[in-house]
């Protein structure tokens, strides 16, 4: 339970106030130009709206919608789009605001949007969620488009909703629009390689720390929470590193083997359970595990690829791992970070670790306006470029200031995008 009461009425102000924090302690130890940050720590723009769906029974619900553009200082918007009651104002620009500096510390052209709709898509049907979707990039196309902001999918949004997205922006232009969103299916102009861009980013973070802890893959073990996207593919990419998944839960609970477990054979089962979980999944040595002891089993590498603040100031003292690789957005809380950065333990942040989503989204925006499209290897070797270079860069960084691995990411990402305020000037 939280000590602030209005973080429970509103999870996403306290989200919003902790990228807000962030950002500060990142200005101050950059002693950044303080016209720079006042600009900095507001969004250019923030749009409310509201939208009706024809539900199938006939009778109307109004949901209500948003998408933020922090700032356009390093190129078009990019940012996900999210279905879930949670979703506020607060939240999405807090997830607008951490695209940015995700970003700018790979090195993509793009500035930070985010997106979405207070909605819980389990409770609508497939025609009512076309009809939402319809409906909130119809209210929402003043201000995205493939130069201005390029949306993408998030929580509870796929392939599926980006396929909507295109025809409906594409009907109002008149003209084929396929880059108005990334994250499409592959034959609508989406990219090979880009469904599991995020879990391998996670892994080349993952391969990065751990060869600069000296571990050797190979007889290491590794912990995962969430077995959704980020989730899966982070097990089956660091999986292929040589390290054991011992553990790993999703929202029907934990599954713990010593010996390592199966991840083909779970994805498989996820794909044909009912519940699209792991509930009910069995093997031999499996043993079960809440989610509490999992995050604090003894292991070399804990991946949380779940939600927000998992690792907090209530379960830090007692992780074992010695590295923690963030696949979620914002999994730490900054209590969390204080007692981990004390205790010696490797945390590599969300906005490097799973920035191979964002990465791969770039390749298919740059792929659809060439209309030329690369191969699975080309991407592959490219997002490894890409993540190498930035995991070297907040590591050195880290070490020349003698700062956390996430203090440097901040720090070299705002810089980036403060550099390019500075260049362009405050217009008029
Ligand atoms: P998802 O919906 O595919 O998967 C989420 C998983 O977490 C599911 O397996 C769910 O059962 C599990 N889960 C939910 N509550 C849980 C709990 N209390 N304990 C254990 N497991 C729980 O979502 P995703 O796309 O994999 O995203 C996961 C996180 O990664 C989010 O924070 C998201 O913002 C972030 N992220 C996703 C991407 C991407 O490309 N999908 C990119 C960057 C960041």
């Amino acid at each position: 339970m939280s000590a602030n009461p209005s973080e429970e009425v509103n999870p996403g102000a306290s989200f919003l106030a902790s990228a807000q924090s962030a950002l500060k302690d990142a200005a101050t130890a950059l002693n950044l130009d303080p016209n720079i940050y006042a600009i900095l720590k507001t969004n250019e723009r923030s749009l409310i709206v509201s939208v009706p769906v024809e539900m199938d029974d006939g009778h109307v619900e109004v949901f209500e919608g948003y998408r933020v553009q922090h700032t356009g200082a390093r190129g078009p918007g990019k940012g996900g789009i999210r279905y879930h009651p949670a979703v506020s104002l607060e939240e999405v620009s807090a997830l607008a605001q951490l695209m940015t500096w995700k970003c700018a510390l790979v090195n993509v052209p793009f500035s930070g949007a985010k997106g979405g709709v207070s909605v819980n898509p389990r409770e609508l049907s497939v025609n009512e969620l076309r009809r939402l979707t319809r409906r909130y990039t119809y209210a929402i196309s003043p201000i995205i488009g493939p130069r201005t902001d390029i949306p993408a999918p998030d929580m509870n949004t796929d392939e599926r909703t980006m396929g909507w997205i295109t025809d409906t922006y594409t009907m109002l232009k008149g003209e084929s629009s396929g880059e108005i969103v990334t994250g499409k299916p592959v034959n609508l102009g989406g990219s090979v390689g880009r469904i599991n861009a995020t879990g391998l980013g996670v892994a080349i973070s993952a391969e990065q720390a751990l060869l600069r802890a000296d571990l050797n893959p190979q007889q290491c073990a590794a912990v995962i929470q969430g077995f959704g996207n980020v989730g899966t593919w982070s097990a089956r990419h660091i999986n292929d590193l040589g390290v054991s998944i011992v553990a790993v839960s999703d929202i029907s609970g934990g599954y713990y083997n010593p010996q390592g477990l199966n991840i083909d054979e779970m994805v498989a089962y996820t794909k044909s359970s009912p519940s699209r979980t792991l509930a009910g999944y069995g093997a031999p040595g499996l043993q079960p595990i809440s989610n509490e002891d999992l995050l604090t089993l003894k292991c070399d590498v804990l991946v949380p690829a779940a939600m927000e603040n998992q690792i907090t100031g209530a379960n830090a003292d007692k992780i074992q791992a010695k590295l923690i690789v963030e696949g979620a957005n914002g999994p730490t809380t900054p209590a969390a970070d204080t007692i981990l950065q004390r205790r010696g333990i490797t945390l590599v942040p969300d906005i490097l670790a799973n920035a191979g989503g964002v990465v791969v989204s770039y390749f298919e925006w740059v792929q659809g306006r060439e209309g030329f499209y690369w191969t699975a290897d080309e991407v592959r070797e490219r997002l490894h470029r890409f993540m190498e270079v930035a995991y070297r860069d907040m590591a050195d960084f880290s070490q020349e200031r003698g700062v956390s691995l996430r203090q440097s990411a901040m720090m070299l990402a705002v810089q980036r995008v403060a550099d390019a305020l500075e260049m362009r000037g405050v217009f008029p």
